[in-house]
């Protein structure tokens, strides 16, 4: 089977790498050429989108946010254009549900089936092959893309028709989102206030606030080590988008436009390039301080 990837950032790299060593031909897209480049020896790497996605059965995306997979599938060179009839979408990005749900009506409009399959697990998931797919899509579009979706995880869950998947990932990071920054905020106030960090972080994690994700950021933070598993500015483009989504449905998502702000603010202190861990220092060190 012949698979496509757009997309070779923290988690399109992994996804990459995991289907050529599980011996699927592999074509690469990145924008930046230098995340292809490791690549060279054992997958096509192609220099526009359109370029990869021709021949391909399956295509995989793995981008940012709306306005990269908009660009990559739709603009000149962009990959659906390319597409042959009978080959598959798996859009993997968080993206928005009415983005998702506008490029399958296009794909459809062509012969190219469509699966929105966002993820839950992060660099190092991606890295081993055990991501959990949260899919959208029919269930013989579903069926077909089933090896490819072994290859780069563990599970798939089929929530329902296309845009499902998107929905479920948007409410999944909403309440990763609100946990993280609450999290910094507590450790902040814990921190401010002279208490020992070290019970600080046995109590809370050994407790009910020790969600797996606020004891893997906690540890993160301990350490001092941001070295990017997730952009905090991916995170509030999440929850931009859970936020929009639940407006639609007449909710006001206080807390997630509450956890925005503070990635936004991590984003504009200079930690944009950094994990989602470093959302603490703003905190510690408010501008002006
Ligand atoms: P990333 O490392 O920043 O990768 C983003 C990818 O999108 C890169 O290939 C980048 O290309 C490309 N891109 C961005 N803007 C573009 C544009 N205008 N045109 C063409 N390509 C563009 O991010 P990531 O962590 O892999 O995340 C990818 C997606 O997965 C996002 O939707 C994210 O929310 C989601 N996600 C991430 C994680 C995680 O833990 N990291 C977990 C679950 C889901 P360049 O290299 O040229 O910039």
């Amino acid at each position: 089977m012949r698979v496509s990837v757009l997309g070779l950032g923290i988690m399109g790299a992994g996804m990459a790498h995991n289907l050529v060593a599980k011996g699927f031909e592999v074509a690469v897209y990145n924008r930046s050429p230098d995340k292809a480049a490791p690549f060279a020896a054992k997958a096509r790497i192609a220099v526009t989108p359109a370029e990869a996605a021709r021949d391909a059965d399956i295509i995989i995306a793995m981008l940012s946010d709306d306005d990269a997979s908009r660009g990559v599938w739709l603009s000149d060179g962009g990959a659906l254009g390319a597409a042959r009839p009978g080959a598959i979408i798996i859009e993997c990005g968080t993206l928005s549900p009415s983005w998702v749900r506008e490029l399958a009506a296009a794909a459809g409009k062509v012969g190219v089936g469509f699966i929105d399959a966002p993820v839950t697990g992060s660099k190092l998931q991606a890295q081993e092959g055990t991501l959990r797919f949260l899919a959208g899509g029919s269930p013989s579009d579903l069926l077909k893309a089933g090896p490819v979706l072994g290859a780069m995880g563990s599970e798939t869950i089929h929530m329902g028709g296309v845009g499902s998947g998107v929905l479920m990932k948007l409410v999944n990071n909403f309440l990763c989102g609100v946990q993280v920054a609450a999290l910094a905020e507590g450790l902040a106030m814990a921190e401010k206030s002279g208490l020992d960090g070290e019970k600080t972080r046995a109590v809370l994690l050994g407790g009910a606030p020790g969600s797996p994700l606020v004891k893997a950021v906690a540890g993160r933070i301990a350490a001092g080590d941001y070295t990017a598993n997730f952009f905090p500015g991916l995170m509030a483009k999440d929850l931009d988008y859970a936020g929009r989504e639940a407006a639609k449905l007449g909710l006001t998502l206080e807390t997630a436009a509450a956890a925005r702000k503070r990635f936004l603010e991590a984003v504009k202190a200079g930690y944009a390039d950094k994990d989602i861990a470093a959302i603490i220092e703003p905190l510690r060190h408010p501008a002006g301080d």
